[in-house]
């Protein structure tokens, strides 16, 4: 079993001062196969100190030589890229060939994209014509605390580690409790890249340990949150107290509208969505909205696509889909699935209990749900599994209005051959992203949500200037620009 109980506080490894002991499960066995520690106050202090004593140098440096840390990162995360998707794999059950082609991917793929947004960041630049001894200074927010969840390990730690870097702010990292051995490989990566001392710091624990500590530090100046909307409230209330900046990444029950004239995959690519990474996205388009028209069809595939999804170990290559991550995700799936058929929905695939063949490791079945109503509990929570919903719908209003009935509002699609329709429906649906066709946004575009899907905007210009404070300066002297 991997020992990995040591935090990166202050450029070296170090043993906690206040641990206990906490077992990382394998999913796909049940098995443990590493074991952490989960922090106590006495390690969190120690990392915000270090983050606190390195600010004022780091934070002054040249914006250049923040990229050019950043530029070593990317070249040694990508010669680790190998154990990187391993490591991801095994903590979290993505199976090995989608650990590599995207869970890993993500790190590089966003860590890329911030060096081309980084040329587009203004650090300095003159208010206008009108004032010319004025100038817009933008500067770190401070030390920022970093706190991730399971589900995309690296996509989410690198959103917010590679930002705050590049924006000079110093940070601590604690990675989610359930899938940390992805971010002690980071750690390692950062420390082979030269980030200095204190720069950047991890500290492993759960969220009523080092989760909270963070958000209640007096010498925190920002925490950056994604997980669920239940701990993006109890951050923002400790976090009340000292007025942190306090930005959040949310949960989502994303709508996918599909009308009669969208293209033939739309079904099919809407269903698989919703199953990759085993539902486990808050992205996913969980509800899927079709036209009374195409209804019984679209509900055909859906099953289809359901029953042809195949699930297997995280270890095997191949196209299926994992386990759920934790048998509290276990659970909590089978809880909904019994919902579902107790309010009185038509279960057209998959269901309770686990695939056939399987009577360890935490597979669930790819299910889907027809007749749907959006008042029925799986049409309101996140479930976070392989689970589809699927609600019919006459005409633009009733989809708005059904995709709009909702507390969040991250994701929505769009599948339809009406070009002016997709135009009028992106700009009345209230969520952060709109995705339309099939087309995945473009890197660097902004990933964040409206209502209670949070308020922080990751990836690109807006994810470096969300660790940005702006400073309006006059009496400027431009002999000395
Ligand atoms: P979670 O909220 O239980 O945990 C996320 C992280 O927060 C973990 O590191 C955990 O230890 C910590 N935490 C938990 N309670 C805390 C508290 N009271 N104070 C401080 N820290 C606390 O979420 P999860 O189960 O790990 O992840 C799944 C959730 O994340 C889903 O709701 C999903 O939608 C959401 N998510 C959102 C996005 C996004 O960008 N909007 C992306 C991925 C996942």
């Amino acid at each position: 079993m991997l020992d990995k109980r040591d935090f990166y506080i202050n450029g070296a490894w170090v043993a906690p001062q206040d641990g206990t002991d906490l077992e990382v499960i394998d999913p796909s066995t049940e098995d443990p196969c590493a074991v952490i520690s989960l922090g106590g106050q006495a390690d969190t202090d120690a990392a915000v100190a270090a983050a606190r004593a390195a600010l004022e140098g780091w934070m002054h440096t040249d914006p250049r030589e923040r990229l050019a840390v950043v530029q070593r990162i990317l070249e040694v995360y990508q010669a680790r890229s190998e154990d990187m998707a391993q490591a991801i794999s095994l903590e979290m059950g993505a199976p090995i060939d989608m650990a590599r082609a995207s869970q890993a991917a993500a790190g590089e793929g966003h860590t890329r994209a911030f060096i081309d947004a980084f040329e587009k960041v203004a650090f300095i630049a003159p208010l206008g014509d009108h004032a010319p001894e004025d100038r817009i200074i933008k500067e770190a927010v401070g030390v920022c605390a970093l706190i991730t969840p399971w589900n995309w390990p690296m996509n989410q730690v690198s959103l917010k580690v590679i930002p705050a870097l590049l924006a000079g702010c110093t940070m601590v990292l604690k990675p989610s409790e359930i899938a940390p051995l992805s971010s002690v490989i980071w750690s390692e990566i950062l420390d082979a890249a030269g980030v200095p001392s204190g720069v950047y710091n991890m500290v492993n624990g759960d969220g009523a340990g080092v989760g909270t500590q963070l958000s209640r530090h007096p010498d925190v100046d920002m925490v950056s949150f994604t997980g669920s909307t239940r701990a993006g409230i109890a951050i923002s209330r400790n976090a009340a107290e000292t007025l942190k900046r306090v930005h959040l990444e949310l949960g989502g029950k994303g709508a996918n509208i599909i009308f009669a004239d969208a293209d033939e995959q739309a079904v099919q690519r809407g269903a698989r969505h919703c199953f990759n990474n085993t539902g486990q996205s808050c992205n996913a388009p969980t509800r899927m909205l079709v036209e009374r028209s195409y209804y019984d069809r679209a509900v055909e595939i859906a099953a289809e696509t359901a029953e042809r999804t195949a699930v297997g170990p995280a270890s095997e290559s191949g196209r299926h889909i994992g386990p759920l991550v934790s048998a509290a995700q276990f659970d909590k799936v089978q809880d909904l699935i019994q919902k579902g058929i107790d309010e009185g929905a038509r279960l057209v695939a998959g269901g309770l209990g686990r695939p056939e063949g399987f009577n360890r490791g935490y597979f669930v079945r790819p299910t889907v749900f027809a007749d749907v109503s959006n008042d029925m509990t799986i049409a309101r929570e996140e479930i976070f599994g392989p689970v589809l919903s699927i609600i019919p719908f006459e005409g633009e209003d009733e989809a708005l209005r059904i995709a709009n009935d909702t507390p969040y509002g991250l994701t929505n699609y769009v599948q339809s051959g009406d070009g002016a329709r997709r135009n009028r429906m992106a700009r009345r649906l209230r969520a952060g992203m709109v995705e339309m066709n099939g087309k995945s946004r473009g890197a660097g575009s902004p990933f964040g949500g409206m209502k209670q899907s949070g308020n922080g905007r990751e990836g690109g210009v807006w994810g470096i200037e969300d660790f940005l404070e702006v400073k309006a300066v006059s009496g400027w002297s431009n002999e000395h620009d």
